[in-house]
C-alpha cells in the first residue's frame, strides 16, 4: 500500500491509473478504523481493480469542538489494518492541503435533509460532510463509492450531492451496518466508552429491536416515546427516536420504514438505525 499525503501527488498518481483504465473503489473515512470500515474496504477490494481509502478528520463537519478534539486517532493500527485488507492507496492529507488558505467553502443545497434529525441536532454538519466529500470525489473520481448504512442520513445527503455535482457516473454502494456481538453498531466513538458506558450503549440497538418487533402492534408515537423513556432511564440524553419513511425521512407512507436513534452517554454521542419493513 502506498501512502499519499497531498492532493497534487494523488492527482499525479491517479493519472497513471486512468491510463491503465482500472476500476476504482473509494472508501472515505475519519480513521480509528474498525470492522465496519474494513467491511467497506473488503467490498471495494472484491468489486474493483484498485482500492483507495482516505483518512481525514474533517473539521468542517464537527459542530461540537469537544467532539472534534476527542475524536480518536489510531493511525499506525489503521495502516496495518488497511495493508491486511489489501488496500492499494491510503490518502492521508492535512487540513491546509484540503482547505487551501483563503479559499471559500462551497455551500450545497440540501433542502429539508439539512435540517431534520442529524441536521437539526448538528447544525452545519451536512454542509461540512458535503464540503469534504465534494473535494475528495473531485480528486479521486472513483467508479464506486462505499458508504455505511450506519450513517443513513449521510448516505442520503451524499446521494443528493452526487446528483447535483458532476459525479453522476459514480456508483454509491451502501453497505450494511457491522455490529458487535451484543448489537452495538461499531463506531470509532465507541473507543471512548468506559466499561460502564459500553454496557449502557447496547440499549440503543435493543430499542431499535423493540421498535421492529412491535411496529405492527403499537402506534408509532407510543413506540418512539417508550423507546425514548427506556433510553433515558438507562442513562442517555436522547436527541431523537424517530420512525419515518426510509426514502424521505419524513412521515410514514407504508412503503419502507426506518427507525433512527441519536443519543448521548455523557458527552459521547452515538447514532444507529434499523430498517423496520
Ligand atoms: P467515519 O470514519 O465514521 O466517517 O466512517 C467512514 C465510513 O464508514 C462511513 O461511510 C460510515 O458510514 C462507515 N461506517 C462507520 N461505521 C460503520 C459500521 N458499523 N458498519 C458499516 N459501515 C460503517
Amino acid at each position: 500500500m502506498i501512502i499519499i499525503k497531498t492532493k497534487t501527488s494523488l492527482t499525479a498518481y491517479l493519472k497513471t491509473l486512468i491510463i491503465k483504465n482500472l476500476k476504482l473503489g473509494f472508501v472515505p473515512t475519519m480513521g480509528a478504523l474498525h470492522q465496519g470500515h474494513l467491511s467497506l474496504i473488503k467490498s471495494a477490494r472484491l468489486e474493483n481493480d484498485y482500492v483507495i481509502c482516505s483518512i481525514f478528520i474533517n473539521p468542517t463537519q464537527f459542530n461540537n469542538q469537544s467532539d472534534f478534539k476527542h475524536y480518536p486517532v489510531t493511525l499506525e493500527k489503521d495502516i496495518e489494518k488497511l495493508i491486511n485488507e489489501g488496500c492499494d492507496v491510503l490518502f492521508l492529507p492535512n487540513e491546509n492541503d484540503i482547505y487551501s488558505q483563503g479559499s471559500l467553502l462551497k455551500k450545497f443545497v440540501l433542502d429539508d435533509l439539512e435540517h431534520i434529525l442529524e441536521g437539526f441536532y448538528r447544525p452545519g454538519h451536512f454542509q461540512g460532510v458535503c464540503q469534504i466529500v465534494d473535494i475528495l470525489l473531485d480528486l479521486v473520481h472513483p467508479d464506486n463509492l462505499y458508504l455505511g448504512q450506519k450513517d443513513y442520513q449521510q448516505c442520503m445527503v451524499i446521494k443528493r450531492l452526487i446528483q447535483q455535482q458532476n459525479f453522476k457516473d459514480i456508483t454509491i454502494k451502501i453497505m450494511p451496518t457491522i455490529r458487535e456481538k451484543d448489537g452495538l453498531a461499531m463506531s470509532s466513538r465507541n473507543m471512548r466508552l468506559s466499561h460502564a458506558q459500553r454496557e449502557k450503549a447496547t440499549h440503543i440497538y435493543k430499542s431499535l429491536i423493540y421498535i421492529q418487533q412491535n411496529f405492527k402492534k403499537i402506534p408509532k408515537q407510543d413506540l418512539e416515546q417508550n423507546a425514548k423513556q427506556h433510553l433515558e432511564m438507562s442513562g442517555f440524553k436522547v436527541d431523537y427516536v424517530s420512525i419515518v419513511d426510509a426514502q424521505t425521512l419524513q412521515n410514514l407512507n407504508n412503503k419502507s420504514t426506518i427507525a433512527l436513534i441519536a443519543a448521548s452517554i455523557d458527552d459521547i454521542r452515538l447514532i444507529d438505525n434499523l430498517i423496520i419493513n
